[in-house]
């Protein structure tokens, strides 16, 4: 772990440090809602997921589902946080039309889970602990559509009551790149655990940013809390945004209010929503219909058992068992498909010329055609043929790349394509040094003048190669040259 996680922005009046929380709001993947039968089925028609329980109907009673609690607790579990064996559901009591219960049931002052810590990995290898405050489970509400008609605004009620699990982190994060790769993080987490499918796009997951700057040092100085930011591209430019403008406001004089903010992703600015002062009172207590719900810890044991490798520990064994760099074992382990691709092509290979070509070779293609290792044309066994080739000295890296191209694009298994094709590497001397002799032959201009400048070796390799068609052995071409030119 690095250091005191300090970030100091310049200002007219000197530094200034950004102190960030995040609250992220993660769908529960689980096949019914959190108090309901109900599916919880993306993109379904509107209003076609909504059970009695769900429109609050009168005298329906919210079952909890089982599910949905050891999704939280596995989670928990993920987030290095403490388990909660009791906890208990509130009502938040407030209106808006798309809540029909008039109370959205949550967690208050009992969540499922306690403290915990993420570690961020930063781009310059630097890493810091963020902590987390809680998770607790809530409902989410309905969704009102004003585009539909031009008088009248409807309401689709498919996600009302879905499972969500709010994560709320301490004011541990310093600046929008830290607040990134924490949301990053905790996305990993949450797809390798399967509790969370992480799509921000169709709204699985959003976050409320909360942001203050304060003069290294002093307390922590009046937050904002821009609301519902629903990608991670947005909660960068969001708190860079309130960085700057909290910034301008304290250096001229001014204060900031505590209020709630919302981002607008086509100016990239955050605008005021509501003030404190008229904050709601929500009115928790208790919820009636629902018990406090205690669990055992035997069943916390028994999900503990079940958890996958998690990308921290599988990236500790990647670089212990692998040696791979901790940058490259970082990549392959950012989602489990990546990190299980990897690992089938290492199996009895060299390790880092597979990570090499997975990272390098392999993402790289996919992320040119927008594919996914689902829908790549390459296996991983294909792509162990290709390597395994190289170890064995068959192909030169670069013919490599070729067979590489022709593999995905034609299929097939590499060792026959390179017998198919003769692109098998010379290493017969005896056939190098015929190429060596005519080049220098066919050059005695440049044979003179690499005596005394031995850098122009390397155009000779390359006239090696090209006669080759790159086939020719890069270290042999390079040995018989200095043999023959009488260099070293
Ligand atoms: P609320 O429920 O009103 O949103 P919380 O106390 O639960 O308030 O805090 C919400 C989030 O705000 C947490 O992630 C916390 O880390 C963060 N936070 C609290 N104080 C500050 C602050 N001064 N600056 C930045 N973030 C803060
Ligand atoms: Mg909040």
């Amino acid at each position: 772990m690095s250091g005191e996680n300090k970030n100091l922005v310049q200002g007219a009046t000197g530094d200034w440090e950004v102190v960030i929380g995040l609250e992220v709001h993660a769908q529960v993947t689980s096949n019914s809602k959190l108090f309901s039968g109900a599916s919880t089925e993306f993109g379904a028609p509107q209003n076609s997921q909504v059970s009695l329980v769900d429109c609050a109907l009168p005298g329906m009673l919210p079952v909890l589902n089982e599910e949905c609690v050891a999704q939280a607790v596995r989670t928990g579990l993920g987030l290095k946080s403490e388990i909660n064996l009791f906890s208990r559901f509130d009502r938040k009591n407030y209106f808006y039309p798309d809540l029909p219960q008039g109370y959205q049931i949550s967690q208050f002052q009992y969540p499922i889970v306690g403290e915990g810590t993420v570690i961020i990995d930063l781009k310059d290898g630097s890493s810091y602990e963020i902590g987390i405050e809680r998770l607790h489970l809530e409902q989410d509400a309905g969704k009102s559509l004003h585009d539909q008609h031009p008088d009248f605004s409807y309401v689709d009620f498919n996600r009302t009551g879905v499972a969500l699990m709010e994560i709320v982190s301490k004011p541990d994060i310093r600046s929008s790149e830290q607040a990134r790769a924490y949301v990053t993080k905790v996305r990993t987490i949450l797809r390798y655990l399967g509790t969370c499918d992480g799509n921000m796009d169709q709204g699985s997951m959003r976050a409320d940013v909360n942001v203050s700057v304060r003069k290294p040092g002093d307390e922590l100085g009046t937050r904002t809390e821009t609301k519902n930011v629903n990608s991670i591209r947005f909660i960068g430019q969001a708190i860079d945004y309130e960085v700057s403008r909290q910034i301008d406001v304290l250096e001229d004089g001014g204060e900031i209010n505590q209020e709630t903010r919302l981002f607008d992703p086509k100016s990239g600015v955050t605008r005021s929503m509501r003030s404190k002062e008229e904050a709601h009172d929500y009115r928790y207590f208790p919820c009636p219909d629902l018990l406090p719900l205690e669990i055992e810890q035997s069943f916390v044991d028994g999900l503990k058992k079940d958890l996958p490798e998690l990308p921290d520990e599988k990236k500790q064994r990647f670089i212990s068992d692998f040696g791979l760099s901790p940058y490259d074992a970082g990549v392959l382990v950012s989602d489990r498909a990546s990190a299980g691709f990897f690992e089938e092509v290492a199996k009895g290979r060299d390790a880092k010329l597979a990570a090499n070509w997975v990272i390098n070779e392999y993402f790289g293609r996919l992320n040119k055609e927008g594919k996914e290792i689902a829908t790549s044309p390459i296996s991983a066994d294909q792509l162990g043929g290709v390597v395994d080739l190289i170890s064995k000295g068959d192909i030169s890296g670069k013919i490599a790349k070729d067979l590489f191209d022709i593999v995905w694009s034609e299929g097939g298994d590499p060792a026959k394509i390179v017998e198919e094709r003769s692109m098998k590497q010379v290493t017969d001397t005896g056939a190098i040094e015929a190429v060596v002799d005519e080049i220098i032959a066919n050059n005695p201009d440049q044979v003179e003048k690499v005596k005394d400048k031995p850098q122009l070796l390397g155009w000779f390799v390359g006239q090696v190669m090209k006669e080759s068609k790159g086939k020719a052995n890069p270290q042999a071409v390079n040995e018989i040259l200095k043999a023959k030119l009488g260099l070293g």
